[in-house]
Formats: C-alpha cells, structure tokens, sequence
C-alpha cells in the first residue's frame, strides 16, 4: 500500500530525522513479533514527546488509519506488530525517553513510555531504589503498563497495576489525559489509570507514568529445594510464608521435565543434582531484605527455615541446596529457550488458584495422555502467585493429526480445563493478543464484552488502535 505523500511529509515535518521509516528492511523489527506475528506495517513513527504522539494520532484519524502502539516488543501475545494488511502505522515509543525523575523522599519516579525496565533500574539503584517488578526480558515502562507485566517477583511486590500511581495517555483524537499524579492515597472516584493498565493499548497510547519504587534489597539468598510430589511444593510455600513473610520475595517450581533440557540443551548448564535426574518437582526460594548482612544473616535463616522443614517433612523433600541467586534464576531463566531444543513447543501462560497446581497439572496429563500420547508436559512457572508456564514438548511425526489441527483442539481442552474446571486463567500475565484472542472471545462473558464495547466507543469510537478486540 502507498503512503499518501503529504501525510508522509507531515509526519516527516513533524517528527524530523529518523522519525518515519517505511523503508521495509527498517520496518522489519517493527513487524515481527518475538514469540509470535508478523505483520506489515504502512510505516513506523517514532514521536519524540507526548505533543507528538498527539499530533501523530490526530493526522492518522484524520485519514482514518489504524495505529498499533509499539514499546520494546517483547510482548508474548503477539499484540505488539501489525495486522498483515500493511494499512497500520506502528507507533514506537522508543524515543519518547528523555523523561526519568525520581523523587527519593516521595520514593517515586515519573517517567516516560520509552524508558526501558534496565535504564529505569540503574537510575534508581544509584538512590537504593528499585522497581521490583522483574522479568528476564527488558521492555519499555509504556509496554509494561499496556501488558501489566508479572514477572518472578510479583509474589512480594505485586504486578506494574500494584506500583503505578499516575499515568499519562493519548486518546485516539489526540486528547491528552493526565492523571499523572505521585499520590498513594487519593481516593477521589473513578481511578482512571487502571483502564488504560492491561489492556494492551487498545483504549489510548501510554506516554508517562508515575511509578512507586521500592528499597533496593542489600542482601538476596535462594535455593533449590528437590521435591518429591507437587504438593509438597505448596506445604513448602505454606511454611516459609508463614515462617518468613515478607522476606520470601519468589516461589517458582520447576518440573523434572522442564529442567532436563537446560542441562542437556544448548545452554548446558552444570546440574546442581550432579549426575542423579532432577527430583520430579523443585522449587526455587528467594529471600531478600534491606537489611546488611551484619544484622542478618540470610543465607543463614534460608538454611536454618529449610532445615526445620526437612526435619518435618523428610519423606516429601529430595534434596536442598543453597546457592548465589544468580546461578539458580539462570537455570529457570533457561527453560523456555533449552525446550525449543527438544521439539516443537505449544506453550500456555495459565493460572489457577495455587492450591490447585499439582490437580491441575495432574489433569492436563490425564487428558492428554488418553488421546495425545505425543506430548510431554514440561511445566514450571510462578507457583507463589498460581501461575503456570505450562509448555508442551512434541514430535510432529509421532502426532496423530496435522499440526493445524491437532493444536487448536489441544488448546481448546487446556484452555477449558483451566478457565472453565479449574476456575483459572488463559493468560496468567502475558495479556491479550491475536495468539489468545480466541480465548477472549470464548471464556469473557457477554457483560463483560459490553463494558469493554462502551469504553472502545467512548476512547477511541472509530476503532483504529491496536489489533485486540476487548469486547
Ligand atoms: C524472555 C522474556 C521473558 C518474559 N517474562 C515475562 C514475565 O515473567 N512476566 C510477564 O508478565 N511478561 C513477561 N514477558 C512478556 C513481556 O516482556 C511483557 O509483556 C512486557 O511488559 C511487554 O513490554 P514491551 O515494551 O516489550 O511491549 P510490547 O511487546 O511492545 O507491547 C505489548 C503490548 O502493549 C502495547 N503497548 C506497548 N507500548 C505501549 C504504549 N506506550 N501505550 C499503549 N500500548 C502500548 C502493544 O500494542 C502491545 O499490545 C517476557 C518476555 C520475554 C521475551
């Protein structure tokens, strides 16, 4: 599709230098998701200031293009590239980015769209501030609010909804909505932000936020801890909450399945089992405090907590292993890439309440193993908050069915299991786009679709940001 040349010319006029691209070897990054979707954009803007993001969206409207809001395209959804018409204009936000202002008393930090997790951190780390929600990903800030990213930590901080204070947004007629306040407490009505939170940019373009930031921990401590079935995992869990509250700061748990690889895979890390197979389940415990290692010993009171529980619990506990943070984060950090090593991968971001992770999982094998003996259920995730990243490892050539038939019939019975027997979730924190939307479709009620109907009409009443349907 040809740009039209005076809208090109505008956009050029506006943004200057480098600010559109329709080059198609430059549109490439804009277009490819990295887990999933390709698309094909008209061409990419890159708005410098939220005036130009205004701008941009009003010429777009004007023309009655569609815009997809861009951060740093990490997403896992597949919502952050264009559809494959090549009619949308990507808008990135990769140089709205100037903007970083920490306020250590308030202990808040006003900050731009375009500000990526990494540089937002470093700024902070030099005040002993830092924003806790992780992830081994690096997005925009923009990006995080429009996916409410999760991430390992999200057992002891909360979610980007749990540390966003105030919020800057473009609608899709330009109109800027500030509610970019640094208050914790303002219980003034309808808390606007929270619409424009998770909602993956289909109601307004993130370009400011207002974000509390939390103490920067001085001492971390973890371990493994070999587990013999899935429900020790939670009795483990059960005890250091109630041991060590808030100095448990993640709880992951990884299955022998989902660990083999990364010993084996490309990765090839070093086993901390030795040359034994890895117990059937093991956690992952972290702790983390302020406080310096003169006042507390953590590593100490991790031992000394994990000790008391194999006392109590021996039969169900494998093997425990304290170790520096960074070694065991990298094992689970590695899962998903040494996975892709062993097979085709059908991957699930899923949540049902925690205490129901082992019947669940326990389910899924049934189901599949009666029709689908070809895949090999590899789960690990975030089992502190009820999240599973359960991923199926298969062999084309052992399927009973084609590719294209096989999966969505598979997805259908997880998906089903989880939302509808479980009560759980399709997507536990990667957000809605093309790859679930069918889920959205399926398992959102009709009350639901209507809300989000009205907000579309009432934000953005001719449709044109985004490829998710919300409604
Ligand atoms: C290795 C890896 C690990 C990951 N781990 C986790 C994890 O542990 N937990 C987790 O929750 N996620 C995880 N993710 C997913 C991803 O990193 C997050 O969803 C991230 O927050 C997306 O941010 P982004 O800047 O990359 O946004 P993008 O991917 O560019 O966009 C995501 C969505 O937000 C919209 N959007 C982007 N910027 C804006 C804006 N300024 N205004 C309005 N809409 C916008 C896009 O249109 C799209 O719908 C992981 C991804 C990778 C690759």
């Amino acid at each position: 599709v040809a740009v039209e040349p005076r809208f090109r010319a505008a956009l050029a006029d506006l943004l200057g230098a480098g600010g559109v691209l329709d080059d198609p070897a430059d549109l490439e990054k804009y277009e490819t998701g990295w887990r999933y979707g390709k698309g094909k954009a008209l061409l990419a803007v890159r708005p410098a200031t939220t005036a130009q993001v205004s701008r941009v969206l009003a010429l777009c409207r004007e023309r009655g293009l569609r815009v997809l809001p861009q951060g740093a395209n990490t997403g896992l959804v597949g919502a952050s590239v264009p559809d494959g018409g090549g009619r949308m204009v990507v808008l990135s936000l990769e140089r709205l980015n100037r903007r970083l202002a920490i306020d250590v008393l308030d202990r808040t930090v006003r900050v731009d769209a375009g500000v990526l997790l990494s540089t937002l951190n470093q700024a902070l780390a030099e005040h002993g501030l830092t924003f806790p929600v992780d992830l081994s990903a690096d997005p925009q800030i923009g990006g995080m609010v429009a996916a409410n990213t999760g991430g390992g930590r999200l057992l002891r901080y909360g979610d980007v909804r749990h540390n966003l204070l105030g919020l800057e947004v473009v609608l899709a007629d330009g109109t800027v909505l500030d509610t970019l306040t640094a208050l914790r407490k303002n219980n003034t009505g309808l808390d606007l932000k929270h619409l424009f939170t998770g909602t993956s940019g289909v109601f307004g373009v993130v370009t400011g936020a207002v974000l509390q930031a939390a103490p920067l921990p001085r001492q971390r401590a973890a371990a493994l801890v070999g587990l013999r079935r899935g429900e020790a995992g939670l009795e483990l869990l059960r005890a250091l909450e109630h041991g060590l509250s808030e100095l448990l700061t993640a709880f992951e748990v990884m299955s022998a399945q989902a660990l083999e690889p990364v010993f084996r895979g490309p990765a090839a890390l070093r086993s901390p089992f030795g040359q034994a197979p890895p117990p059937p389940y093991t956690a992952l415990v972290e702790l983390a405090t302020t406080l310096p290692e003169a006042v507390l010993d953590l590593p100490g009171l991790l031992e000394e907590a994990l000790g008391r529980h194999l006392e109590a619990h021996g039969d169900d506990l494998a093997d425990v292993l304290v170790a520096p943070p960074e070694s065991l984060w990298a094992i689970r950090h590695h899962i998903s890439e040494s996975l892709r090593g062993e097979g085709r991968v059908l991957a699930f971001d899923l949540a049902v309440p925690r205490s129901r992770l082992p019947a669940f999982t326990e389910a899924v094998k049934a189901a599949l193993g009666a029709e689908y003996p070809c895949f090999r259920v590899c789960d690990f995730g975030h089992w502190g908050d009820g999240g599973t990243h359960l991923n199926l490892v298969w062999d084309e050539a052992a399927a009973p069915l084609p590719a294209a038939e096989l999966v969505p019939r598979v997805q259908r019975r997880v998906y089903d299991l989880a939302v509808l027997d479980f009560g759980g979730s399709y997507s536990a924190e990667h957000g809605v786009g093309p790859h679930n939307q069918a889920c959205f479709d399926r398992y959102a009620s009709a009350a639901h679709k209507a809300a989000g109907a009205a907000l579309k009409a009432l934000f953005d009443p001719d449709g044109l940001l985004g490829t998710v349907r919300l409604w």
